[in-house]
């Protein structure tokens, strides 16, 4: 499946992506490719443009935002679009991966799970559609969440039985 292939694209791949596009493959595109494709976590546009201000500061947000869309619509970059919060840009430099969103503290892990496989590809053929690529973004509690949540549960608890105390 060449979405596989896509996403393995590293930054040597950025010169012969754009050069087939008739596009140069400028400094400041190798270093927002860079940012994103060196984050552990997925960044948005401003926060792109934020770590651009130690070495290139000055780069105007809507450059970076179409920047960042021109590295999406060559596949080298995913554009993660979710229902709250900015679009996210991921490399997936590793390989593909599904993802996972904490509904308390909006955090997203990577998962590494095929986020589209070939079942699905031939599910959409039958309808007649033919997949480019596919997100699968699952959501829930972040594990710290979940342990937050237990704490704050015993204090509860604690306090309840305090009260309990105070009126006995
Ligand atoms: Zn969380
Ligand atoms: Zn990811």
């Amino acid at each position: 499946m060449d979405l596989e292939l896509k996403e393995r694209h590293g930054v040597r791949d950025l010169d012969s992506l754009l050069h087939d596009r008739g596009l140069r493959n400028t400094p400041q595109r190798q270093l927002i490719y860079r940012i994103v494709a060196s984050s552990p976590q997925h960044l948005s546009a401003v926060d792109v443009q934020q770590r651009l201000e130690d070495t290139m500061p000055g780069i105007s947000l809507p450059t970076v935002y179409a920047t960042l869309d021109l590295f999406a619509e060559l596949g080298i970059v995913r554009k993660m679009a979710l229902a709250e919060g900015p679009v996210l840009y991921d490399t997936g430099q590793r390989h593909p991966h599904a993802h996972m969103v904490c509904r308390q503290c909006g955090r997203i892990f990577d998962l590494d799970i095929l986020p589209v496989n070939d079942a699905d590809v031939a599910a959409a053929a039958n309808q007649g559609f033919q997949v480019d690529s596919g997100d699968l973004v699952l959501h829930g509690l972040c594990a710290d969440c979940q342990a937050r949540g237990r704490i704050s549960a015993v204090n509860a608890v604690t306090a309840v039985t305090k009260e309990q105390r105070k009126a006995a």
